[in-house]
């Protein structure tokens, strides 16, 4: 049986969360290290020192890593509440992608790897990069990889183009996906491999102008060029990349939709206080049913959303892959929060698309959010097929 009472602990913790975000975090959305290019990582260094301080760095990281390791429905109420502020997840590095390649690594690094790659970023000093979507090759369908990975029996010899890859300046973990070639020495398939960022081969070409900047340093264009690794940094075995990425999106994207209900919540917060105070034709405009009504939409999405995520959460916590159940959350709650975050715009008039409040920058912010981690239609494309495929095996 679903049960959804949110035990003390995680309560206070979730309260805890939240009077950081808000009396250290917040204030830091006005600092010029914020950039059109995401928080600089400066900027981040600062913060996890600020999260450090409170003991909150990386909450949600294994016990034996020296996290709180909490359950999934235990996550999504500590999210949210990181989630007020898009540096709020920076700050306690909770944000994607490092939240999602530490989950990754967790399962599938080795002990070597994990000392070397993951504990870093757990303790913050490093950001790490999953390096997977291509121009004109991987991205809704990861099976179209272009970067080829050339065995001869000691060393791989990577060469291939990646974009959109988040916070790939200065990240000095790379996790990368390419396709190794059939070879006589062992074999061939998508593969994940584990490097530094400074590896010879890896040349970051440009930042992308883009709508968002609540990632740390933006979203590159990479070239890697006879990039050459070892053997030993293969991440996982060859071939299995697929299955990697997919242990690692169902609870990744679901973290997404998280703390993007924090930042669509905040978002409906200041609505509501401007429309109890600002007033046109003789009174406050939320007694205007045209914004009460945008308002009373807003709160229907948000507790729609947070119970959808609790749901998909608890069927993961029960030891589900919970891949079907997680598309659909994903699917919801990215198309509910981006018109929750629209309809925010509206109510605030003018001001709701300038830096006046955080709202401009939590719609355009949120707008992304459609598109990766599988874009809405995607979702609907492989709910569909597990429909069908549900069906036929019924009949
Ligand atoms: C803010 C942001 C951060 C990102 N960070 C990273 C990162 O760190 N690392 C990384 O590797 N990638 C990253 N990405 C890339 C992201 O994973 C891809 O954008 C996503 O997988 C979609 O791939 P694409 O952009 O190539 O779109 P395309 O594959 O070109 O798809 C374009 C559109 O086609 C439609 N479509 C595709 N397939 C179907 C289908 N089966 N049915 C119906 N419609 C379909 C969808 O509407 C889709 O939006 C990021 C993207 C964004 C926006």
């Amino acid at each position: 049986m679903i049960d959804f009472s949110v035990p003390a602990s995680v309560t206070a913790l979730a309260e805890e969360i939240r009077q950081f975000v808000t009396e250290e975090i917040i204030p830091f959305e006005t600092d010029p290290r914020l950039t059109a290019h995401g928080p600089s990582d400066e900027l981040r260094q600062e913060l996890v020192e600020l999260a450090r301080k409170r003991g909150l760095l990386t909450f949600q990281a294994p016990t034996r890593h020296g996290g709180r390791e909490p359950s999934h429905v235990d996550q999504a109420v500590l999210y949210e509440a990181a989630g007020w502020s898009t540096l709020g997840p920076v700050a306690l590095n909770c944000a994607a992608p490092d939240e999602g390649n530490m989950f990754l690594l967790n399962k599938i690094a080795n002990d070597e790897q994990s000392a070397k790659f993951l504990e870093p970023v757990i303790a913050g000093h490093q950001r790490s990069v999953f390096a997977m979507t291509e121009p004109g090759g991987a991205g809704s369908d990861p099976g179209q990889l272009k970067t080829t990975a050339t065995f001869d029996g000691t060393t791989y010899t990577i060469n291939g183009t990646k974009w959109l890859i988040t916070g790939a300046t200065g990240a000095q973990v790379w996790i990368i996906m390419a396709d190794v070639q059939e070879n006589d020495h062992g074999p061939s398939g998508a593969t994940l491999f584990l490097c530094e960022g400074d590896t010879p081969g890896i040349s970051i070409d440009r930042v992308m102008s883009t709508m968002d900047r609540n990632y740390v340093e933006g979203h590159g264009v990479v070239t890697f060029t006879d990039l050459r690794l070892p053997a030993s940094s293969l991440l996982g075995e060859v071939g299995s990349a697929f299955r990697y990425a997919q242990l690692r999106l169902a609870p990744a994207r679901l973290t997404h939709c998280m703390r993007w209900l924090g930042a669509a919540a905040r978002a409906q917060s200041i609505a509501v206080e401007y429309a109890q105070t600002r007033t046109a034709f003789g009174k406050p405009i939320g007694e205007h049913q045209g914004v009460g009504f945008m308002l009373a939409d807003n709160e229907i999405a948000l507790q729609q959303c947070r119970l959808a995520i609790w749901w998909a959460c608890w069927t993961l916590d029960q030891g589900q892959r919970g891949r079907h159940e997680s598309s659909m959350v994903k699917a919801l709650v990215s198309e509910e929060l981006f018109k929750v975050a629209d309809r925010c715009v509206q109510v605030l008039g003018g001001i709701g698309i300038s830096d006046e409040t955080p709202i401009g920058m939590i719609f355009s912010d949120i707008r992304g959010f459609r598109l990766y981690d599988g874009p809405t239609e995607v979702h609907k494309y492989a709910i569909a097929r597990q429909i069908l495929r549900t069906e036929r095996q019924r009949s």
